[in-house]
Order: C-alpha cells, then sequence, then structure tokens
C-alpha cells in the first residue's frame, strides 16, 4: 500500500513521500471545503476565492498531518532511534523508524507527542483566525484547520493501536508495572474491544441508519483494521518478550574454513564434516576473503563442483554485513533487509566469531517461541 509514492524531499533529514492515494482525499477535501464548508459559513463570495482558499486549506492539512508525523519522528531520533522515512496516505500518515523503542517512557514520549504538537497547532490556526480576520473566508479556512487538527489530536488518542493513544496506554502500562508483555497484553485487549464497540456501532448506524460514528460501512473497515492490528502488536510482543536478553553471539557455531583455490565439491565435504554448516569462511592467507554458502553452491550443477573453485562461486567479503556477537537477535531479527542479507558475519571484538544465516535465526527464534 506504501509502496507506489511520491518523494516529496527531506525536512530535517528525514525523507518525506506522499502515496498516490492520498491525490484523491486531496481532491475530496478541495471539494468539500470549496462547495460546502467555506460557502455556508462564509457566504457570498466568488466561486474562485472559495477554490483558491480550499486549495491552500487542503495543503495545510496535508502539512499539519505531516507536522504531527514529523513531532513522533523526531522524538524518536532524539531517543536515538534511526528514522527510515515519513509517509503521508490516505489513512493519514506514518512515520516509519527502525526499531520499537527500548523503554517505556520512550514508547510514551514518542506516541503523545504526535497528539500533543496537532493540539498546538490547532490552537496556532485557531489564533490566527481570530487574529487575522479581514476576510471571512481566511478566518474560516484558518478555524476549519483548527478544529481539524483538534479532531486529529482527539482521534489519534483513541485507545487502538497503531493509533498513539493504544501506544500511550501501553507505555504507562509498561512504565508502571514494568513488564511489557503483561502491558501490550492490556492494551492490545482494550484495542480489540474499542475495535469490536467500533464495528458495533458501524452495523447499527447501517442498521438504523444513526450516523453516530460517520458512514457505517467506513467505521465497520476502520474498526475490523484496528482489530487486526491490535492483535497483530500482541503477537510481536510475543516475539520481543520471547527473544529478549538472546544474543546473536548465542547461536554462532564454530566456523568452518576453505580456501579460495578448493574445487566446490572438497569444500562441500569439509562442510559437512565441519558439522553441516550451511556457510563457510573463505580464508585467504589468514584473512576472510568471502563467504560459500548452500545457496551459490545451488547455482552451480552438480557436474562442476569437480571442476569450479571456491573463489568463482563464494560471495565476496565486501558484500557480508557484520554483526557484532552482542547484538540483541530480536532488534537484529527486526532491522536487517534479510531479504538482501541472508547470511551475517558474526564479529567479536572485531575478530571474526563466524558467519550465521537468516534462516538460523528465524529458526532459533520460532523454536524458542515454541517453548516459552
Ligand atoms: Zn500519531
Amino acid at each position: 500500500m506504501l509502496g507506489s509514492s511520491i518523494r516529496l524531499g527531506r525536512i530535517a533529514g528525514i525523507e518525506i513521500g506522499i502515496n498516490y492515494s492520498l491525490l484523491l482525499i486531496a481532491l475530496l477535501v478541495t471539494y468539500q471545503l470549496a462547495s460546502l464548508v467555506l460557502p455556508t459559513r462564509a457566504p457570498d463570495q466568488s466561486s474562485q476565492v472559495y477554490l483558491i482558499a480550499s486549495l491552500v486549506g487542503a495543503v495545510l492539512f496535508f502539512g499539519s498531518i505531516l507536522w504531527h508525523e514529523l513531532a513522533h519522528a523526531l522524538m524518536a531520533r532524539f531517543y536515538g532511534i534511526p528514522v527510515r522515512r515519513i509517509v503521508l496516505f490516505f489513512l493519514g500518515g506514518v512515520a516509519e523508524i527502525e526499531r520499537e523503542p527500548r523503554r517505556a517512557h520512550q514508547e510514551f514520549w514518542i506516541a503523545i507527542v504526535g497528539p500533543l504538537s496537532s493540539l498546538v497547532l490547532g490552537g496556532i490556526f485557531m489564533g490566527v483566525s481570530y487574529i487575522w480576520d479581514n476576510h471571512p473566508v481566511i478566518v474560516e479556512v484558518f478555524y476549519w484547520l483548527g478544529i481539524i487538527n483538534v479532531i486529529l489530536a482527539v482521534f489519534n488518542m483513541t485507545p487502538g493501536f497503531p493509533l498513539d493513544g493504544g501506544r500511550v496506554l501501553r507505555a504507562l502500562l509498561w512504565w508502571i508495572s514494568g513488564k511489557y508483555l503483561w502491558a501490550t497484553r492490556w492494551a492490545s485487549y482494550t484495542g480489540q474491544g474499542f475495535a469490536g464497540l467500533m464495528i458495533l456501532s458501524g452495523f447499527g448506524s447501517l442498521f438504523f441508519q444513526n450516523a453516530l460514528f460517520g458512514s457505517g460501512l467506513w467505521t465497520i473497515l476502520l474498526g475490523m483494521f484496528l482489530m487486526n492490528a491490535a492483535k497483530t502488536h500482541l503477537q510481536s510482543a510475543h516475539v520481543r518478550d520471547g527473544l529478549s536478553g538472546i544474543s546473536v553471539g548465542h547461536l554462532v557455531r564454530p566456523r568452518t574454513n576453505v580456501q579460495p583455490h578448493w574445487p566446490l565439491g572438497y569444500a562441500l565435504d569439509m562442510m559437512s564434516l565441519g558439522g553441516g554448516a550451511s556457510a563457510a569462511t573463505v580464508v585467504d592467507n589468514g584473512e576472510i576473503v568471502g563467504i560459500l554458502t548452500i545457496e551459490n553452491l545451488r547455482l552451480m550443477s552438480h557436474a562442476m563442483w569437480g571442476n569450479v573453485t571456491v573463489e568463482t562461486a563464494m560471495t565476496p567479503i565486501g558484500r557480508i554485513q557484520t554483526v557484532d556477537a552482542a547484538s540483541d537477535l530480536y532488534e537484529i531479527l527486526q532491522s536487517l533487509d534479510l531479504k538482501r542479507q541472508p547470511y551475517l558475519l558474526v564479529t567479536s571484538d572485531e575478530q571474526p566469531l563466524g558467519v550465521i544465516s537468516h534462516r538460523d535465526l528465524v529458526g532459533y527464534a520460532e523454536r524458542q517461541l515454541r517453548t516459552t
């Protein structure tokens, strides 16, 4: 869904993108402002004035969402969590941060700063609408923006994942109890309860034509989305809890070394003798020059294993990512682009310990979770 987006540029070093779905919403917002809101609240103006004011309003509307997401992003960066980018799309925006916060108070501040900044911005827009009252249309556009930002703050504080309110609730429970999983469980149940109410009220308004939460179908869809997200968050909390405190170094087996001039068949024999490792380090004059993996071998036909040397088939060391043995397994699994990095070289004090595959990491994680 977030794949097809246009890059707008960078703010404070953070890449900003907008999703194509947003253009549709921009049209809707402009249309609603130009044909309904402004003509009702500031009548007797020309349609050009309404249109221009509405376009400005729509741009500032997306500026408001960007402001909200930037607040999250900058707070995350304040705590040393890298931010990949901010994407605006039809449901609002999302600041993609590299990993989940490690501490409860960090999650609390990263989550709550969004709604707080929306409230502040809402106040600023309202203030502008009072002070800058030389034209009724300008007053109404800023007043509308003020209301929108307050609605944004309130909507985001509702207690459902991945909304800010759900995160704030989880962070508070986590902060008080010190128990991450317990806190997530109760925040997830609250989110699921809330989503259930939304779905029910959506059906209610479909049957009784009672627009308690606006359009019934929208409410049902949003409720289902939040229900699903609340469950997913609980699952990933189980994963995090099950894997916490396990370091990558814990999983590395003693390394099997092969030499660059060896034929593949011989190298494979050595790897099986070394305990059936799926990857070996290629060592030339005491230095690691690459790794040889089962995947490298699969690319060659069996018949060639006697003639092709390790050097031809291996992955050069420059293309292998290095991780420290002390790194947290959970964080490595979260942060790596594992499709591009199926193997990692694990080091300790800059000394290579061995090679570990993505499959080993995931397999271990799954076994670990089954037993907890
Ligand atoms: Zn937010």
